[in-house]
């Protein structure tokens, strides 16, 4: 099994998008900075949707100029199309990602696009990639959402993802990653279809699980993709939104707990999970009222835990 795992903190995206109240510009930005500082390498900062539709997202450009000023931190951006593409490639992050519902129907309802629209779509953002000055390009990463299930479908046909995950590829992004935008996912689910898509595509090509907790399996779904050498995992601080897209779906997986199992387990995750617990502070002050997440937080750390950042 692997010895060091990326987390890549999804909160100030998933989690506030689904959240109503619009958080401060300037609580985004020290909330991230204290994430960094706890040693998250990784920060999905928020997404280039049209203000109207999201006005939690409003001030992504200015979040993203802030989070590229903090050394070290990789900073991705999810891009719905690629008009908010070309918007994340002006402001320069370091990656970017389009969800590609894997339901056809999900697809249709939320983003007005079928599977071969979507495709173009992907395949335009990936030639305007292409087209940038070298050491200018994002990375580009398409996230394979309601993968496991979809609230309007029901199960989705493995063979339909491989063939998209292939169909992404084809179309030229760097690689792939398996969402679970419905909290459906189970472990034998997560092994079978890590395992399939990697075949198809490449082992190399599939490195990123976007896990939800919502029925509580998420830190199981965890341990099923590891084994299947998944090396970055999506999560966000107390486990905070959720789907706005996927009715009944709520929760990311906590980020809080995920770095507890991983580094008690001996895996090392860069965060010093000390300094992560007092981030939540950040976010509960923004956010009155708003529900955290987490056992780890609740409980405590058990006596004697050395984190292997801390
Ligand atoms: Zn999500």
């Amino acid at each position: 099994m692997t010895t060091s795992v990326t987390i890549s903190e999804v909160g100030p995206r998933d989690g506030l998008q689904s959240v109503d109240r619009v958080m401060a510009t300037e609580a985004k930005k020290a909330w991230i900075k204290a994430l960094a500082e706890a040693g998250v390498s990784e920060i999905e900062v928020g997404s280039f949707v049209p203000p109207k539709l999201l006005p939690q997202m409003a001030d992504t450009a200015e979040i993203v100029a802030f989070a590229k000023t903090i050394p070290g931190l990789d900073v991705v951006a999810l891009v719905p199309n690629l008009k908010g593409a070309e918007r994340a490639i002006a402001c320069g992050v370091d990656k970017m990602s389009i969800p590609f519902s894997m339901s056809e129907t999900h697809s249709i309802n939320n983003v007005r696009k079928d599977h071969p629209a979507m495709i173009a779509e992907i395949k335009a953002i990936a030639d305007l990639v292409a087209q940038q000055p070298e050491g200018q390009r994002p990375y580009f990463e398409v996230g394979l959402s309601t993968a496991f299930g979809c609230t309007i479908e029901g199960p989705v046909p493995d063979d339909q993802i491989v063939r998209l995950a292939e169909a992404a590829m084809e179309a030229g992004v760097a690689e792939v990653g398996l969402s679970d935008t419905t909290g459906y996912a189970n472990p034998a689910q997560v092994t079978r279809l890590v395992r399939k898509v990697k075949a198809a595509i490449g082992s190399d090509k599939l490195n990123t699980l976007h896990l939800h907790n919502t029925r509580g399996l998420g830190l199981a779904n965890v341990m099923a993709g590891l084994a299947e050498g998944i090396s970055t995992f999506d999560s966000s601080l107390g486990g905070l939104g959720g789907c706005p897209f996927a009715p009944g779906a709520s929760g990311n997986i906590v980020t809080e707990d995920l770095v507890f199992m991983l580094e008690a387990m001996g895996i090392d995750t860069g965060i010093d999970l000390t300094k992560l617990l007092k981030v939540r502070d950040i976010v509960a002050e923004a956010l009155p009222g708003e529900p955290l997440y987490g056992f780890t937080p609740d409980a405590g750390l058990p006596l004697g835990f050395k984190g292997i950042a801390a």
